[in-house]
């Protein structure tokens, strides 16, 4: 990396600002026909009861393969996504998609829970619970067999008109999480007024968590707090058997993570449901059960 120092540094970053720009451009123009090209996929990634080590949910992840581009990152096309305003087109495919996918499993006879991201805007907006209505209604889906996971920041942009929708969404049936809850600026009294029964714990929360004990302990109080107001809470981000062994411990609901599964095709997750042990420790979990 090229120190920015003198003039020669101004020139320098200068033309990375640039480079940065391009990039953009050419992500949102690949993004606009990502769909009608087929280049879109969905990954599913396994949400595992710690108690009994049971599959209970999926949740689904967006892959992008773009020929000129190459796999191209949803940590990098989403904030892309949203400030060009494809994002609604994107999240409503993977709503379709993914209720499509729990249709089959349950024809394949596994009735799990499926979770899907939903944009801060999308949430803003009322198309969203229509689009969850005759999503739900055309494939067949048990409303509460569908999660929307939704981050902090989609509710603060108008809490008024977040908390309509929110209302709107459960008086459909549909369950409700807080997704990377830990990274944000939630406060007590908020949380407690929002119609949400699920707390998802940012793995940055867990990072560390088993070498210090001040994280352990803020961890833990998540934990209870979560469960203090009736929710049922997620770990993310579990990466080592210490990590699952501590969470165990602390009677944390259910956890994800790449120790228990990365996310994985939708058939390989049939796979796990049929032959759970195969893939999740059972040392640790003891005789794991699929639903
Ligand atoms: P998220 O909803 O918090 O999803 C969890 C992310 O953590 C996923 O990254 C997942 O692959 C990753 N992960 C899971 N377990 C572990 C672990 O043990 N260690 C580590 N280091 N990472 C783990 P991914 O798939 O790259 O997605 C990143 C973010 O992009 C998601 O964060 C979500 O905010 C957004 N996103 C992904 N798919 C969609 C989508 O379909 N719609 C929308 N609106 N956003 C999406
Ligand atoms: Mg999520
Ligand atoms: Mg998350
Ligand atoms: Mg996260």
């Amino acid at each position: 990396r090229v120190k920015r120092n003198g003039r020669g540094g101004t020139a320098v970053f200068q033309l990375e600002i640039e480079a940065e720009a391009l990039r953009r451009a050419l992500v949102e123009q690949h993004l606009q026909e990502a769909v009608s090209r087929g280049e879109l996929t969905l990954v599913y990634q396994p949400l595992v009861a710690l108690g009994e080590g049971r599959i209970t949910a999926c949740e689904a992840l967006l892959r992008w393969n773009n020929a000129e581009l190459g796999f191209v990152s949803p940590a990098e096309f989403i904030p892309i996504a949203e400030q060009s305003g494809l994002i609604y087109g994107l999240d409503e495919w993977v709503i379709l998609e993914a209720c499509k996918q729990a249709a089959r499993w349950r024809i394949q006879g596994y009735q799990i829970e499926m979770a899907v991201n939903v944009s801060a805007l999308h949430v803003q907006s009322p198309e969203l619970t229509l689009f969850v209505q005759r999503v739900l209604e055309e494939t067949g889906t048990r409303p509460e067999q569908l999660r929307l996971e939704l981050t902090e920041g989609a509710l603060m942009l108008d809490m008024e008109e977040a908390l309509r929708q929110l209302h709107a969404l459960r008086g459909l049936g549909v369950q409700l999480a807080l997704d990377d809850f830990g990274t944000g600026y939630s406060s007590l009294s908020w949380l407690q007024s929002l119609p949400i029964e699920q707390l998802k714990l940012d793995r940055s929360l867990l990072e560390h968590a088993t070498e210090e004990p001040r994280r352990e302990l803020v961890l833990a109080s998540f934990v209870t707090l979560a469960q203090t107001l009736g929710m049922t809470v997620v770990a993310e981000g579990i990466e080592t058997p210490a990590q699952l062994a501590l969470l165990r411990h602390m009677g944390c609901d259910f956890g994800q993570g790449y120790f228990l599964s990365r996310p994985i095709t939708p058939e390989a997750v049939l796979n796990l449901l049929s032959r759970p042990g195969d893939h999740m420790d059972a040392q640790v979990f003891g005789q794991i059960r699929s639903p």
